[in-house]
């Protein structure tokens, strides 16, 4: 698979605002946030895009959205709310191949998305 960004900030190459890392996940603020509150979780394993997940990838997925919400809950916001968004490919409007979460908050969310 090739590498991207994602994969430089965590081998440390290049800056990134880390907020959270375990030892699956790494979590960090989007560089041109859409959101008061804008963090990309994603997880340690390189894996492209949701449709090349499998079942040996359920456990980690599950790892990444529960870091998500605890890191909700650990910062606040929880209770007011938040959207977890996944993009895939060119339709959801992925840019970076390399499975990742947004979180937003901090503001009304609305729905449907543009
Ligand atoms: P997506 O369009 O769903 O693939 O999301 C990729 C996200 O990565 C976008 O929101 C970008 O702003 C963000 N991004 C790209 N490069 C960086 C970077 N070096 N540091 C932090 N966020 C980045």
């Amino acid at each position: 698979m090739a590498d991207t960004i994602f994969d430089k900030i965590i081998r440390r190459e290049i800056p990134a605002d880390i907020v959270y890392e375990d030892d699956d996940v790494l979590a960090f603020r989007d560089i041109a946030p859409a959101a008061p509150v804008h963090v990309l979780f994603i997880p340690k394993k390189a894996i492209a895009t949701l449709n090349d997940a499998s079942e040996a990838d359920v456990a980690l997925i599950g790892k990444l959205v529960l870091a998500a919400a605890r890191w909700a809950k650990a910062q606040g916001f929880a209770e007011k709310g938040y959207r977890l968004v996944t993009n895939c490919n060119k339709d959801g409007g992925q840019t970076v191949f390399h499975i990742h979460l947004h979180l937003l908050a901090g503001r009304q969310m609305h729905w449907p998305p543009g």
